[in-house]
């Protein structure tokens, strides 16, 4: 057991299923930055994650999130299996759920799954129970989302996949990126949340990028072009969130810590809407060890309670001299690493 016993109480488990992202060009993406782990297989990955789900369980957590280290639709296997398990583990205990999310570029949600008959993802994320999908969207325009995220995220057809998902049952938040000549100004806030909320979107999260207080070769060994990049580009995030209070278009209803004070998230309504809208920001890789800031689950299958890179956590890293062909490995034809 990799995990410490300790309490899991509204804590998320954040289970990153695959270093892979085929279709991804995010010029910020931070697992490029951050130490790779070696990816486990599907059949022991899962055999992983049943066990690591029963300690969260069993420890109070009610919150699943299926993400990455790269695209949960880069690798089915483990993402349908994820979800057969949740249900499998929560109805066995008797559990409900608060969330149970996955977090997707949205590239590849209207294609059919291969071999199977012509079902798309979408289909088969709704008929495994999925409550919740969050899709990335970085930018207004095409032209933006091209530049910060890449053509296949730029062409993904949000008119019709975000009323889709609403048709199945399902809510959906975005996840936008702040980032500086991006969505950088109240404004954009503005028109991003009336867009989206247009479609049926319920929530609308932007985030700064993360910071990352501690850089050496243990904790940063990845791509220092996307970790300049990320310096570079860093939003004014307290004066836009100062800018967001003022504005007439939104109402403040709270702030709050984020993961065990890792990070802040400030919680608005959109007027017009009603729709909630949240600003966020997050330092990871100096995470306490003796509290839980995650039940954070890598690739490689292990869990730890922390999202930082120290010698005492339990991961099989990569070497950093090897860093790089990994990343080329799982971020296959993008030479800007
Ligand atoms: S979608 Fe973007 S941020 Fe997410 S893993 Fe792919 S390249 Fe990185």
């Amino acid at each position: 057991m990799d995990c410490k016993p300790i309490s899991f109480s509204g804590t998320e488990m954040k289970v990153e299923l695959t270093n892979l992202c085929s279709d991804g060009r995010c010029t910020f993406c931070s697992p490029t930055i951050r130490p790779v782990v070696i990816e486990a297989g599907q059949e022991a990955f899962l055999q992983r994650f049943e066990d690591n789900l029963d300690i969260y369980l069993e420890n109070g957590g009610r919150k699943v999130i299926l993400t990455g280290g790269g695209e949960p639709t880069d690798a089915p296997g483990k993402l349908f299996g994820s979800l057969r398990i949740v249900r499998e583990r929560t109805e066995a205990r008797g559990v409900e759920l608060e969330l149970l999310a996955v977090y997707t570029n949205a590239v590849k949600l209207l294609r059919p799954i291969m071999g199977c008959g012509g079902q798309t993802f979408l289909d088969r994320l709704a008929e495994m129970g999925l409550k919740d999908i969050n899709l990335s969207v970085h930018g207004l325009t095409r032209e933006q989302k091209e530049v910060i995220s890449g053509p296949a995220m730029a062409d993904v057809d949000f008119e019709t996949l975000i009323p889709a998902i609403v048709r199945k049952g399902m809510r959906v938040m975005t996840r936008t990126v702040l980032a500086d000549g991006f969505i950088d100004s109240v404004q954009q806030v503005e028109e991003f949340v009336s867009w989206a909320a247009r479609l049926g979107v319920g929530i609308c999260y932007f985030s700064d990028m993360f910071s990352l207080p501690i850089r050496n070769e243990q904790t940063t060994p990845g791509s220092q072009e996307v970790m300049k990049w990320t310096d570079d580009h860093r939003a004014q995030f307290d004066e836009l969130v100062a800018d967001v209070m003022k504005s007439n278009a939104f109402t403040f209803v709270s702030e709050f810590a984020r993961h065990n004070a890792q990070g802040r998230t400030f919680e608005f309504k959109h007027c017009e809407s009603g729709i909630r809208v949240m600003l966020g920001d997050l330092a990871i890789g100096n995470e306490s060890e003796t509290e839980a800031t995650y039940g954070y689950m890598k690739p490689d299958g292990s869990m730890d309670t922390h999202n930082n890179a120290r010698d005492t956590s339990h991961r099989q890293f990569v070497s950093p001299e090897e860093t790089k062909a990994y990343l080329q490995m799982y971020r296959p034809g993008r030479d800007d690493l």
